[in-house]
């Protein structure tokens, strides 16, 4: 077992089998790329920041607090796979924006970009608001793209593996381990 915090023990369901991102390689990436966000919104007013849930509450919530512009959070929720790593077809919005989005500058904050079907839907759904959006993951599994989706601020490029952590789950557990590992699901 991997997981060195005492903290994180009890969310973790299976073994972890290799740390794939260290917990400092995550922090010294999300302070980075919230320098780049900070200094390419610095003259456009208040960003409007959507974390697609669940997935992005943790990075949302480190990226967000390292901003030097003004910012505020949104959420919203969308179902695309089901418990575990099985996938459930098409994307489905299961969570709006509650603020008004309207002619505001919109970064969507994504955990995971897998086969960019999920990313794909947000930026057509948001983009019917009229905003100027973007896009920021942290992880994206580029071998495993089925559709072109824009990345305008992306973490880590990664394998074709099941990752946990730093937000992420396998069944709803594993989310709040600070690194991310590799897991082989069961199912
Ligand atoms: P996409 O639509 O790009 O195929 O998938 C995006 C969604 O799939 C993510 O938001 C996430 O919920 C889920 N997903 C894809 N790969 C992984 C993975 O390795 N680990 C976890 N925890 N979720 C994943």
């Amino acid at each position: 077992m991997l997981a060195a915090n005492p903290l994180c023990e009890a969310d973790v369901t299976q073994e972890v089998l290799k740390v794939l991102i260290s917990e400092a390689d995550i922090q010294a990436r999300v302070a980075e790329l919230a320098r780049q966000i900070s200094k390419d919104y610095e003259n456009s007013g208040e960003l409007v920041m959507v974390g697609v849930l669940k997935g992005a509450f943790i990075f949302l919530a480190d990226l967000s607090r390292q901003l030097t512009i003004p910012r505020v959070i949104e959420f919203i929720a969308v179902s695309s796979y089901g418990r575990g790593s099985r996938s459930s077809g098409a994307v489905r919005l299961v969570m709006d924006v509650r603020g008004n989005i309207e002619g505001k500058h919109v970064l969507i904050v994504e955990d995971i970009v897998d086969t960019g079907h999920t990313l794909e839907y947000l930026i057509g759904m948001i983009n019917s608001h009229g905003p100027a959006v973007k896009t920021c993951a942290l992880v994206r599994k580029a071998d495993c793209a089925e559709v072109h989706v824009d990345l305008d601020y992306l973490g880590f490029d990664i394998p074709n593996e099941w990752v946990v952590g730093y937000g992420l789950d396998y069944a709803e557990k594993n989310r709040t381990l600070p690194y991310i590992g590799i897991i082989t699901p069961a199912d």
